[in-house]
């Protein structure tokens, strides 16, 4: 594998010099890969690229570009294009004179610069726009010129800090497939902040899950979601039904779990833990099936567990079932709508199943005790 284009060796950072809001940092980026790092607010996510982008300077650690140490860089070097959530355009430009100021702080001809600025407005499909003052485009608009200006002077490094916060849910659904197509077909490595799990999941390569100034996970979209490392990444990232429980016996990663209400399921674990731990289970709502008393679910092998519906939401395009459980008052089912047949009425009981690799048992955290 190449070198990586970006390392953070050991980061800390404490504003204040008592609490660290980055904690003992290590991230390799690959060249020309889409990195998102996500988390809460107050994780350290902006602290983490402000470093990178040498507005913050590390309270202990380095930060490698290319081998060399960030520090003895300055930042014309750098080659590091930012955007941010608040577009940042200077309002006396036009939409050209933004879009080129990279370029001519660069000390590149006019000629060029009105070249190579035509060809940004075009990458960011808002052609003929250049003569505009910012305030005269709608807040879309404005945020594809920024992504034009980031771009322009052909950075080896993108950072985008919440680009999409400010805008509504249908463009900002649409900006995310541009941007990803602008990385595709640019090549250029981009590190991009967001507390918005659905525009991680669309967008990256890899996911950073951050919490408390530390990467709680860094893995592919799909190892994320179906494979949570901890119970924090679980919580936070999709829905989750979760049950408390005891380790009856533990056989590699497969384990067997004693419920609340005494049943015994078979279930995975994320990381190595003794028998007897006390254990939080987690089980994504699509997961599950469910049917009338009588087995019509679940194959050889799949857990069961019986219940009584609560409530049957329908969707359009699926439905959600609402199950009392022992030790879960609100265990949620998803469902395509076809299953709904297998629904008795309300107030029945039913029956759960799932596969046991679906069923992922964590070491118990503080916030897994319900209140
Ligand atoms: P995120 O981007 O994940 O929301 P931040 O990196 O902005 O998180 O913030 C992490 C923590 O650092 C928060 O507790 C925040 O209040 C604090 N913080 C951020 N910037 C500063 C600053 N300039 N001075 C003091 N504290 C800060
Ligand atoms: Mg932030």
């Amino acid at each position: 594998m190449s070198e990586p284009i970006v390392r953070f060796v050991g980061i800390g950072k404490t504003y204040d010099g008592v609490t660290r809001v980055v904690e003992r940092l290590d991230l390799d980026i690959e060249r020309g890969e889409f990195l998102t790092l996500l988390g809460p607010s107050g994780s350290g996510k902006t602290t983490t690229l402000m470093m990178l982008a040498g507005f913050e300077t590390p309270t202990e650690g380095e930060i490698l570009l290319e081998g060399k140490p960030l520090s003895k860089l300055p930042p014309y070097r750098r080659s590091i294009g930012m955007v941010f959530q608040n577009y940042a355009l200077f309002p006396h430009m036009t939409v050209a004179q933004n879009i080129g100021f990279p370029l001519s702080v660069r000390g590149i001809g006019a000629a060029e610069i009105a070249q190579r600025v035509e060809r940004a407005l075009d990458m960011v499909q808002l052609p003929g726009l250049g003569a505009r003052k910012p305030a005269q485009l709608s807040g879309g608009q404005q945020q594809r010129i920024a992504v034009a200006r980031a771009l322009v002077f052909e950075p080896k490094l993108v950072l985008m800090d919440e680009p999409l916060g400010a805008l509504d849910k249908q463009l900002r659904e649409q900006m995310q497939l541009e941007v990803r197509r602008l990385h595709r077909r640019l090549g250029v490595t981009m590190i991009y902040v967001t507390h918005d799990q659905h525009e991680a999941l669309t967008m990256s390569d890899r996911i950073a899950v951050f919490h408390r100034g530390r990467i709680q996970q860094l893995d592919r979209p799909e190892r994320i979601y179906e494979q949570p490392s901890n119970a924090f990444v679980a919580r936070f990232i999709g829905e989750n039904n979760r049950l408390l429980g005891r380790l009856e016996g533990v056989d590699g990663n497969r384990c067997t779990i004693r419920l609340a209400g005494d049943a015994l399921v078979e279930g995975s674990l994320a990381a190595p833990l003794p028998a007897g731990a006390q254990v939080m289970v987690s089980l994504r709502p699509e997961r599950v099936q469910i049917g009338g008393a009588a087995p019509t679910i679940g194959a050889n092998g799949h857990c069961r567990l019986a219940g009584r519906l609560r409530e049957v939401i329908y969707l359009g395009d699926h439905v959600r079932a609402r199950v009392a459980l022992p030790g879960n008052d609100d265990f949620t089912v998803k469902r395509p709508i076809d299953d709904a047949h297998r629904l008795p009425a309300i107030g029945q009981p039913v029956e759960l199943a799932w596969a046991p690799e679906h069923c992922r048992a964590f070491a118990r955290e503080d916030a897994d005790i319900p209140t």
